[in-house]
């Protein structure tokens, strides 16, 4: 057997066992926020928030980086991109998410040089094997993407390599969810951490947040079971109001988290204040480049027109990603907008919202 078997995790009777357990042991119904995308999935892939309908209601956070870009800062490539001698290096999944007028994919039909890489290192290996053209890459992305891109800068700088930048639009996941626990109507009585954020950066940052805002936090993972038994954890702490940080994906997560990654962090990023898409600026909920690598910082290479931060559309997807509102609730889901032509991020994003519910829930009122 090897470390980690999907069948483990996906055994249908240890996922009864553990909806039992939870039925049994919530006396009342509660809300559960996760905000990562790929567990948003598996919830509705593994129908865990329907098993559970009774007593558990599942608020899908802000947890999708595509989705949570704002449209000026997909403005912003753009314009990158459409400089002479430039290469705009993207995942594939920010290609149709609009900006304020269109997107990466429109601006490429209309001559701007974009292209899809897989990771920081295949842009930087373009701009090796390209030393004409200035190569930057569109640095999206949560705790989970940061070490990539600080080692692929810094990469960059060992090989004194002066044709390749990072445009940055990193996200932090313990200044949102804080954000969204000063709410007057706070949407959450629980939160499921995201696994790989925490399997770089441990639990640290979560007790401080438990213990002040009174919300249990546990760690879990992307499998039904892994799911079930961080709700499962969450329950039991709200029936005993115990407000503190459990692990339920213990087979990837320690406290303490990734040390090696977290020195690569700390090395080429500082903390910043940043816009989410559709819900605002937030303190200290970004990082950006230190000051000390601003020459592979193409915010700074580049003279960039500010747009307005959200494009007009009838899309609610504002809502949605703040848990206020779900697809269903949208008007176009479905019918206006559907995955061959979506109006919103969270409906081209593999891993947003309204394409899980698409996915997974089909068109229903
Ligand atoms: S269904 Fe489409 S239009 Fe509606 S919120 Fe989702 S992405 Fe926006």
């Amino acid at each position: 057997m090897t470390a980690f078997d999907p069948a483990i995790y996906r055994d249908p009777h240890a996922v009864a066992t553990l909806c039992d357990a939870i039925l049994k042991t919530a006396s009342r119904p509660c809300r559960l926020m996760e905000m990562c995308g790929g567990q948003t999935h598996a919830l509705l892939k593994f129908g865990v928030d329907e098993l559970l309908r009774e007593k558990v209601t599942f608020i899908h956070g802000p947890g999708c980086p595509v989705c949570v870009t704002p449209a000026g800062t997909i403005d912003k490539a753009i314009q990158i991109a459409r400089q002479p001698e430039t290469i705009l290096t993207t995942y594939g999944d920010m290609l149709r998410v609009p900006g304020t007028m269109q997107s990466l994919a429109q601006a490429r039909a209309d001559g701007a040089d974009v292209q899809i890489v897989y990771s920081s290192l295949d842009a930087l290996n373009l701009a090796r094997t390209h030393p004409d053209r200035q190569v930057v890459f569109f640095a999206i992305g949560f705790e989970t993407t940061a070490p990539a891109n600080a080692v692929a800068l810094l990469q960059a700088e060992s090989l004194k390599l002066d044709n390749f930048s990072l445009l940055c639009s990193q996200f932090r996941i313990p200044p949102a969810l804080t954000s969204i626990l000063e709410q007057p109507e706070r949407p959450l009585d629980g939160f499921l951490a995201a696994g790989h954020v925490c399997a770089v950066m441990g639990t640290g940052e979560y007790h401080g947040i438990s213990r002040k805002y009174q919300v249990p936090i546990s760690v879990t993972g992307f499998e039904a079971v892994d799911l079930l038994l961080g709700v499962y954890q969450l329950v039991q702490a709200l029936e005993s109001r115990s407000y503190q940080v459990s692990n339920a994906y213990g087979r990837t997560v320690n406290a303490e988290g990734n040390p090696a990654a977290k020195a690569l962090i700390d090395k080429v990023f500082e903390p910043c204040d940043r816009d989410w898409r559709g819900i605002g600026t937030i303190p200290a909920s970004g990082w950006r480049l230190k000051d000390q690598f601003a020459d592979y910082d193409a915010d700074k290479r580049y003279i960039l027109n500010e747009f307005c931060q959200e494009a007009s559309s009838p899309c609610i997807a504002g809502e949605v990603l703040q848990g206020v509102k779900t697809p269903f609730d949208c008007p176009a889901y479905g019918h206006l907008c559907t995955p061959e032509n979506p109006l919103g991020a969270t409906m081209v994003s593999s891993e947003g919202t309204c394409a899980a519910y698409y996915r997974y829930r089909g068109v229903r009122r």
